[in-house]
């Protein structure tokens, strides 16, 4: 959930169409015409990154005139779908995965059985990513792929580039090249799956 309070504004003067904002804003709310920024300030969730990141400074942040929230309600779901891909992805569904908007993994499930289909579409629901648009994109793509998505970066964009390798995904060659080196990759996945599975059951029993 994301109170979107304020959105871009591009000033045509300024602007020499280099596509940087185009590129990087985390819910493609950003097009170029005739070598001019347009925004479609409906989509815009205001994360800033345009504004910080344009070479001219042609990009300001305004307050809306009216401020609007973004969110999936978690409850239109059954809890067993929601656990379903959070547990395919190995996060709990109570954890925090943005930590600039406070989206938690069940908003991001329950986004994706609403329909969303990439990264785009469930920072545009539930406004996660759209902070520092950084930190929160690995376990994004865990979250979009659990759901049975194929993930796609878009050409030329610089949105996100593909998923950083896992420790469940780790072979075994790679896993005795460092357990010599103080790394315990299955140690680590065991513990992590064994708190995800138990937060699973405690909530199964308080139901
Ligand atoms: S980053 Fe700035 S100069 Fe480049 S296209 Fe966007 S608004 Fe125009
Ligand atoms: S969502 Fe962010 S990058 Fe996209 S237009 Fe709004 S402020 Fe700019």
């Amino acid at each position: 959930m994301k109170l979107v309070s304020i959105m871009a504004k591009v000033d045509k003067d300024k602007c020499i169409g280099c596509k940087t904002c185009e590129k990087l804003c985390p819910v493609l709310a950003i097009q170029i015409e005739d070598k001019k920024a347009i925004i479609d300030e409906d989509a815009c969730r205001g994360c800033a990154n345009c504004a910080d990141r344009c070479p001219v400074y042609a990009i300001t942040m305004v307050k809306r005139e009216e401020p609007f929230t973004v969110k999936v309600d978690v409850k239109q779901f059954p809890k067993e779908a929601i656990d379903e891909i959070c547990r395919k992805a190995h996060v709990n569904p109570e954890q925090v995965l943005c930590y600039c908007v406070g989206t938690r993994a069940e908003e991001v499930a329950a986004a994706l059985l609403s329909g969303a289909k990439t990264p785009e579409e469930v920072s545009s629901m539930t406004g996660m990513r759209t902070g520092c648009t950084i930190e929160c994109i690995q376990p994004m793509l865990r979250m979009v792929e659990a759901a049975g998505n194929k993930l796609q970066p878009i050409e030329g964009g610089h949105q996100w580039y593909g998923k950083t390798i896992t420790a469940w995904e780790l072979s075994d060659e790679v896993k005795d090249k460092y357990k010599s080196k103080g790394f315990f990759f299955d140690e680590d996945k065991e513990l992590l799956d064994q708190i995800v599975n138990l937060k699973l059951e405690e909530g199964q029993n308080e139901k």
